[in-house]
């Protein structure tokens, strides 16, 4: 729910910080012009200052949770890859782009996405024009956000290798079916547990068959999400040929 302006410009002037992220999150794209945009990770005065953009990369690979393995059985899991381990300045950027309205972050988290997509492409690790699928998203919670994020992510990091020479297509296909909640809170067999089955596939919006496909993501941790959306383009002939997120859970992430 959106709170009720205040009614004098003096009790304006102390809203709490969480109006403001409530406010942004529901639409206020005014404010951005009227608000400063301070660094997610270290309040510098900028978007979002070099010194944090420089802790996502290099492209590292993920672990997935013993978990998420065991609920794999049968399905071939693609190699996963993240930029960084979910904490401090990655995580605090995700975060204010997930859920504090700062609609600029997912765009500019896309940027070293496509950047370690380039890196992965010119190092033969994935093919050449890669089809990117965002992970799913509950599409209620997609829209209180004010849009998806990891959808944002993914056309930014297209761009991203557009820019370097390389093509890749964006298909946002998946999403998640009402009855499964938000994943906040639970743990990591009961998230496996949540997702699975849940995920919609629009064939539509899907990439062409044949088409080397990435799913894209903002965080893993329990890796129900990454399982539930390999699981489901693979039943719909369009199995993922690499998964990469822009963070990880710390202790996911193999040395470099
Ligand atoms: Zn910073």
């Amino acid at each position: 729910m959106i709170p009720a302006p205040p009614s004098r410009p003096a009790r304006w002037a102390s809203a709490p910080a969480r109006w403001v992220g409530a406010l942004r999150a529901h639409g206020g794209a005014g404010l951005d012009l009227v608000l400063p945009r301070t660094c997610p990770g270290c309040g510098a005065p900028e978007p979002w200052c070099a010194r944090c953009a420089v802790t996502l990369g290099p492209v590292r690979a993920v672990r997935l949770p013993d978990a998420a393995l065991d609920a794999a059985a049968g399905l071939a899991l693609p190699p996963v890859y993240a930029l960084a381990g979910y904490h401090g300045a990655p995580r605090a950027a995700v975060l204010h782009g997930k859920e504090r309205g700062r609609r600029d972050l997912p765009a500019r988290l896309g940027v070293p996405l496509g950047e370690g997509l380039a890196v992965l492409v010119r190092a033969g690790v994935l093919l050449r024009d890669p089809w990117l699928v965002p992970a799913p998203s509950r599409r209620s919670a997609a829209r209180a956000r004010g849009g998806d994020p990891v959808t944002a992510m993914a056309r930014s990091a297209a761009r991203t290798l557009a820019r370097q020479g390389l093509a890749a297509g964006v298909a946002p296909c998946l999403s998640t079916a009402a009855g499964a909640v938000d994943s906040v809170g639970l743990g990591a067999r009961e998230r496996v547990r949540n997702l699975a089955g849940r995920v919609r596939y629009a064939p539509r919006a899907a990439p062409p068959a044949g088409a080397v496909v990435v799913l894209v993501d903002d965080v893993v941790t329990s890796g129900a999400t990454v399982l539930a959306a390999c699981r489901v383009l693979a039943d719909h002939g369009r199995p993922v040929s690499a998964v990469l997120c822009v963070a990880a859970a710390p202790s996911l992430l193999r040395r470099p």
